[in-house]
């Protein structure tokens, strides 16, 4: 027990916080929570994204924000609004190369001020993109807001599982609901064969979901269609002609 209490008026006007998890990095993270926030945003809800990623702030590129918010006569941050979702990143505040090498207790400091100084206004969720791991950014994320539930994120790769279920035991601490594993990253299929191959390996999101009793939300292919996506700053997930934007758009309507 960290004697830190979630507090329920933290974010007043927010129905909904879903922390998006990973037990490291690079596994497509990021990505999910961009095209989960975004595919919720298109089933008509109204969505704040917000990036905690502090190490490495990718969300605003993955939605091709690169303006500055605003401030209120107050002094309080107006959210850059982005597909009709509202977002706040790390990245808007640091310099463009500013490597961020704060430690545990700035790290804490800067983002209990991002929540309090934000104008998020009225929300049915808030999505946010945790950094990878169990460490400082996550504990003090779990304390400070009230997150609703979790959404964890592995590839089939049996590191990757071991890892996410690092992240499930720190949820388990904290008493964050985990709403359920996605699994990313799962098959290719091979454009010029249409063959199916499993790059890193088959089923381990499925068999994580099992053993630990959680739900499966979906599995989202290897597609460079997610990439160029994520590069572009158009989440693929709005994309009503691919079908990786289907699953993903299931995914989406599976969390919410
Ligand atoms: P993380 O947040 O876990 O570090 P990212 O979301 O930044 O991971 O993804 C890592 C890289 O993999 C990015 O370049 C991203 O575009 C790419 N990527 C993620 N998911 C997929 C996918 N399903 N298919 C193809 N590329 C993906």
């Amino acid at each position: 027990d960290t004697g830190v209490d979630a507090d329920e008026q933290v974010l007043p006007g927010v129905e909904n916080i879903i922390a998006v998890a990973s037990g490291k990095g690079g596994v497509g993270k990021s990505t999910i929570a961009v095209n989960l926030a975004a595919g919720l945003s298109e089933m008509g809800a109204r969505v704040g994204l917000f990036d905690a990623d502090v190490y490495g702030p990718n969300v605003p590129r993955m939605v091709d924000a690169d303006e500055r918010p605003q401030a209120t006569q107050d002094e309080r941050l107006i959210p850059v609004e982005k597909f009709g979702m509202k977002l706040m990143s790390m990245d808007f505040l640091v310099g463009e190369d500013d490597p961020v090498i704060w430690r545990g207790p700035m790290v804490h400091k800067v983002l209990t001020q991002l929540w309090e100084d934000v104008e998020w206004g009225s929300l049915d969720y808030m999505v946010i993109d945790l950094p990878p791991g169990t460490g400082d950014t996550q504990l003090s994320m779990l304390q400070t807001v009230p997150v609703s539930g979790s959404v964890i994120v592995t590839t089939p790769q049996e590191v990757a599982v071991d890892d996410a279920r690092k992240g499930l035991e720190m949820f388990g601490k904290h008493e964050t609901p985990v709403l359920g594993i996605v699994e990313n990253m799962s098959t290719f299929q091979c454009p010029d064969c249409g063959s199916e191959h499993h790059i890193f390996g088959e089923g381990g999101g499925q068999a994580f979901a099992d053993e630990s009793d959680m739900p499966f939300l979906g599995s989202i292919p290897i597609d460079p269609a997610v990439r160029e996506g994520g590069d572009d700053g158009k989440p693929v997930v709005l994309d009503e002609d691919s079908e990786t934007g289907e699953a993903l758009r299931e995914f989406a309507a599976e969390t919410a």
